[in-house]
């Protein structure tokens, strides 16, 4: 009976057995996502992926025109989670989530850009954070007889700090220790980092060293079997199942808004990827049975997922600084989930997924021309998927509906984009608040022993 569940009907499924997340290296026999979200990371390596994952049901896909997102989102998180959490609780988080607005604007005919960043932090990334904040809080309300705080590690090159700080302040019982490479996060973004003053559950550490080594020290103090008794850590990395899901939402609403203005045709997604965690969860929703026709994985010169597409080579380079750099990442944390969709086959990756990349020069000159001929100020991210849906239609020939990303506001990018258009930008009221504020923040080395001396000397602090 167990054995067979894998190819039981949906319906079936539900009614027996709530979702188990299994690690893409272990053979392991399934996690609760209780343990997952609170976990981050299975303990011998790999990421979670839910253990079956079943299409939505035909008529969820016909009726998306009508869905608001926070319909989708319900939806889709019940029947994903099948049975592990109530549709009720889901419908309570999903709102309280995704208490802001999404926006999708027709920029050329046959291309619209999917505006991610009108939440608190102005990037895409509230809406994995938000999403996660409230299931995690949902899970420590539940008495189980561990009372110490949880600390949520983030490892960040700026937005997702700053989106997983924003969603966890003042939630009981948690508290956020944020590394960033210090002098490598723009300005507006140091500082929605660094100013949630002393008190607060956040503490901030400006680290001495790149994304990449704050990534490592995060990984190392996960993995660490002197912190597991005195410290209880998760990650909030896009690693957690439950911030990668809720990425998928966007996907349903924006296919839905086209099929609400009346188009039935092809529709490819354009996204700009840095460690690609919001691709994956554009594939997801496709295995979820929204009918994409192709998905674009545009990045910076840090290209190692477009070659690996084009040559099925795997080859490890040193970080690029570039003016995107939440896309500075040489070493994408959400790969392993990608190829365990594709069996390990870069072919079969390929047939879904188009890998391109562009250079400072291409992204400035069409940050420039978009803004002159359409009006439109692009971030430094947001463009680089603009262009990869532009190419891939030169190549292709395809003349259908092209859905492009747009991951940040550009006055997070203020001195970037000025500098490119030589005009001042306005900054989005939400995000006006934090240049009066105070900052306060932590010198760390990129040494593992400090942050772990650190974490020990905290541990009691709340
Ligand atoms: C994080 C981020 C990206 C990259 O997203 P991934 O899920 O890591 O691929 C792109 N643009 C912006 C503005 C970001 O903050």
């Amino acid at each position: 009976m167990v054995a067979n569940i894998q190819y039981m009907p949906t319906l079936e499924r539900e009614r027996h057995v709530p979702q188990l997340f299994r690690s893409t290296r272990g053979e392991g026999s399934g996690v609760s996502l209780r343990k997952a979200i609170l976990q981050g990371q299975p303990p011998e390596g790999g990421l979670y992926m839910p253990q079956h994952l079943d299409k939505m049901s035909p008529e969820f896909i016909r009726d998306l025109p009508d869905l608001s997102l926070q319909d989708i989102a319900t939806q889709v998180s019940s029947h994903f989670f099948s049975g592990a959490i109530s549709e009720k609780e889901l419908r309570k988080i999903s709102e309280t989530a995704f208490n802001f607005p999404i926006e999708m604007p027709r920029l050329e005919k046959k291309t619209h850009l999917l505006e991610l960043f009108h939440g608190p932090t102005a990037a895409f990334k509230d809406f994995g954070a938000r999403f996660m904040s409230q299931l995690l809080a949902r899970e420590l309300k539940k008495p189980n007889g561990d009372e110490r705080p949880l600390t949520i590690l983030v490892a960040t090159s700026g937005d997702t700090g700053s989106a997983v700080a924003s969603s966890f302040l003042n939630i009981p019982g948690i508290r956020v220790t944020i590394l960033f490479p210090y002098g490598r996060v723009s300005e507006l973004q140091e500082r929605q980092l660094t100013t949630y003053g002393e008190d607060s559950n956040i503490w901030t550490l400006e680290v001495d060293g790149t994304f990449g080594d704050c990534q490592a020290m995060v990984k190392m103090a996960m993995q660490d079997p002197d912190l597991k008794e005195p410290v209880r850590l998760t990650s909030a990395n896009s690693i957690n199942i439950a911030r990668l899901l809720p990425q998928s939402f966007y996907y349903f609403w924006a296919y839905g808004q086209l099929q609400a203005r009346g188009y039935k045709g092809d529709v490819v997604f354009s996204v700009p990827s840095g460690n690609f965690g919001n691709l994956t969860a554009g594939i997801l929703a496709k295995r979820m049975g929204l009918p994409v026709k192709h998905f674009i994985a545009a990045t910076n010169l840090n290209n190692i997922v477009p070659e690996y597409l084009a040559t099925g080579v795997w080859r490890e380079r040193t970080q690029v600084d570039t003016n995107s750099p939440s896309m500075d990442v040489n070493d994408p944390s959400n790969f392993d989930r990608l190829k365990d969709l594709y069996g390990g086959s870069y072919k079969k990756m390929r047939r879904e997924i188009r890998g391109t990349y562009f250079d400072e020069g291409e992204k400035n000159a069409a940050i420039k021309r978009v803004w002159k001929k359409r009006d439109y100020l692009m971030d430094p991210h947001s463009v680089i998927a603009y262009l990869g849906l532009r190419e891939y239609r030169e190549v292709t020939g395809f003349e259908g509906r092209g859905v492009v990303l747009m991951t940040a506001h550009p006055a997070k990018f203020a001195d970037t984009v000025e500098g490119i258009i030589k005009e001042p930008v306005e900054t989005p009221h939400t995000i006006q608040q934090v240049k009066k504020k105070k900052k306060d923040s932590t010198q760390m080395s990129a040494e593992y022993q400090d942050f772990r001396a650190f974490l020990e000397d905290n541990k009691d602090r709340l």
